[in-house]
C-alpha cells in the first residue's frame, strides 16, 4: 500500500511517515501543496490513501481535495487540521474528504483511522496487483501464484518482501537502481546500506524461485534489478 503524505511541519510528517512505514506502508511524503499536486496530477492510481494537511505552502489541503475530486478521482483521503469548529469540518468533508483528524492526535488514532478508510473502501479491502501469474492481496498481505498443475500456491513473505515484490510488480521490466530502491522501501535515518538490499532481493529470489526457471529479478550489472514478468 501507497499514501501520499503531505506535511508541511517536519517533525510531525516524520512521525507520521515512521508509524506508517512501521505499519507496512510505503510512503510518500512533500511538504506542500503544489508538490502534492504534481503527484497526484498524473499518478495518483499509484496511491491507494492521501493524507493532506489542511494549512499548506502553495496549494492547501482543501485545495487539493477539491482538484482531486473535480477530476473524479476516487482516492480516500484523510484531512489533517488544527482547526476544530464544526464549520471547517463541514467544509472539508462537502469537498470530499473521507475522514478528518483534529491536531493534535496519536500515531495509534492515525493509524486506526488509516485501517477504518480502507475498510471503508471495498475495492480496496479486495485490492489484487496482478503481474503475470503472481498475484498480490492487499487484504491479507498475502502472495500467490498458480501452479502448472492449476494449483494456488501461497507464497509466504516477510512485510519487506511484500513490499519489495510491489515495487517490482509495479515497475515490470524497468531497471530499478538500489538507491531507488534504498530511497523509496528504506527508512531515512536508518543507515540501510546496499547490502542490505542485496540481501532482501537475494531472500525474495529464494521465494519467487520456480525449478527449471531464471530469477524473475535479474541482476543488471553495474546499474541494479529488473523483474522480468514473462519469467513468472
Ligand atoms: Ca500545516
Amino acid at each position: 500500500m501507497r499514501v501520499l503524505l503531505v506535511e508541511d511541519e517536519p517533525d510531525l510528517g516524520a512521525a507520521i511517515k515512521r508509524a506508517l512505514y512501521q505499519s507496512g506502508y510505503i510512503v510518500d511524503w512533500v511538504l506542500s501543496g503544489t508538490e502534492a499536486w504534481e503527484q497526484l496530477e498524473n499518478q495518483w492510481t499509484q496511491y491507494t490513501l492521501a493524507i493532506f494537511d489542511w494549512l499548506l505552502p502553495g496549494l492547501s489541503g482543501i485545495e487539493l481535495l477539491k482538484r482531486l475530486r473535480g477530476q473524479k478521482r476516487p482516492l480516500p483521503v484523510l484531512m489533517l487540521t488544527a482547526k476544530d469548529s464544526m464549520e471547517d469540518k463541514v467544509t472539508g468533508l462537502d469537498a470530499g474528504a473521507d475522514d478528518y483528524l483534529v491536531k493534535p492526535f496519536g500515531m495509534p488514532e492515525l493509524l486506526a483511522r488509516v485501517r477504518a478508510l480502507q475498510r471503508r473502501q471495498p475495492q480496496l479491502q479486495s485490492q489484487q496487483l496482478q503481474v503475470g501469474n503472481l498475484t498480490l492481496d492487499y487484504s491479507t498481505y498475502s502472495v500467490w501464484r498458480i501452479d502448472q498443475a492449476g494449483e494456488q500456491q501461497v507464497i509466504p513473505m516477510t512485510a519487506k518482501e511484500f513490499q519489495l515484490l510491489e515495487y517490482f510488480m509495479r515497475h515490470p521490466n524497468q531497471i530499478i537502481t538500489r538507491d531507488q530502491l534504498l530511497d523509496q522501501l528504506w527508512e531515512l535515518g536508518s543507515e540501510p546500506l546496499s547490502h542490505v538490499v542485496a540481501a532482501q532481493i537475494r531472500l525474495l529470489r529464494r521465494k519467487l524461485a520456480i525449478p527449471g526457471f531464471e530469477d524473475l529479478i535479474e541482476t543488471v550489472y553495474g546499474l541494479g534489478y529488473r523483474f522480468n514478468p514473462t519469467k513468472v
